[in-house]
């Protein structure tokens, strides 16, 4: 166990990329508690190309260490801690802690402030979120098309909503490195790293059907739909054999 922030984790590093041993309940768990606490922290969701992406790029690396929450967000971050005899029950992805996170806000008022995807799609995410849960309190919303040298910019621009929970849907490491760097500016208490997320919402990209995803085959339902995803697809195969080749 380690104590962070007054947030209490149990920790397992896959080559070298901390994840944090927790469902979806444990997850939401931890984001209520980094609420409370108050200070700007990160959350980020660990799939394998961020582990892949993170033996070459010294800067993500640092932000994952940062991170007060990495959950393990892919069948391949599973099947690393399984050979460990680690058993976690199931994946805790972006698009699954936004909705969730959406239901604690109209429970409890959280002000959310969504970050990311193409021009138009944040605002038709938030539309339809407020739709799925009412009451829940989306306080902005902008695309995430911007250069970093913008990001401080951007920042500003968010922290004038005083946002208690920052999604952001630009991508890893775009989303991680952003709300990492600017962390001081945005002041949101949590911040985290959705990719693909306020697509799904938006009604840009459809989730897999549910026989699919519960084949556990959802990211090759994406690559079909979607070739340009290819080189991240193309991480999967490069982080079994690391994972299979070192100790
Ligand atoms: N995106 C963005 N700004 C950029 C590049 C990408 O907002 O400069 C958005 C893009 O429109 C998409 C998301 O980031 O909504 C990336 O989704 P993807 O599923 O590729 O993310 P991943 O989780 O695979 O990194």
């Amino acid at each position: 166990m380690v104590e962070t922030s007054s947030v209490a984790r149990d920790l397992a590093p896959i080559l070298g990329t901390p994840v944090d041993l927790v469902d979806m309940d444990r997850a939401i768990a931890a984001i209520e508690s980094l609420i409370r606490v108050g200070e700007p922290s990160l959350v980020v969701t660990v799939d394998t190309s961020a582990i892949v992406l993170a033996q070459t790029d010294a800067e993500l690396r640092e932000v994952q260490a940062g991170a007060s929450l990495a959950t393990p967000d892919s069948i391949g971050v599973l099947w690393a801690l399984r050979r460990r005899g680690i058993a976690l029950p199931e994946r805790v992805s972006g698009v699954d802690l936004v909705a969730r996170i959406c239901g604690l806000s109209a429970d409890h008022g959280y002000r959310i402030f969504l970050l990311g995807a193409a021009p138009g799609v944040a605002e038709m995410a938030a539309e339809r979120l407020r739709l799925l849960y009412p009451g829940c309190n989306i306080v902005g919303t902008r695309h995430g098309y911007f250069p970093p040298e913008s990001d401080e910019t951007v920042a500003a621009e968010v922290a004038a909503y005083h946002p208690d929970v920052l999604i952001v849907a630009m991508g890893i490491p775009r989303q991680e490195k952003f709300l990492w760097r600017t962390r001081h500016l945005h002041r949101a208490k949590v911040g985290i790293g959705v990719g693909g997320s306020l697509d799904v919402f938006g009604g840009k990209a459809k989730r897999a059907p549910r026989i699919v995803q519960r084949l556990n085959l959802e990211w090759l339902w994406r690559l079909i739909l979607n070739p340009r995803k290819l080189p991240k697809a193309l991480t999967l195969p490069k982080f079994v054999w690391m994972v299979l080749t070192r100790r």
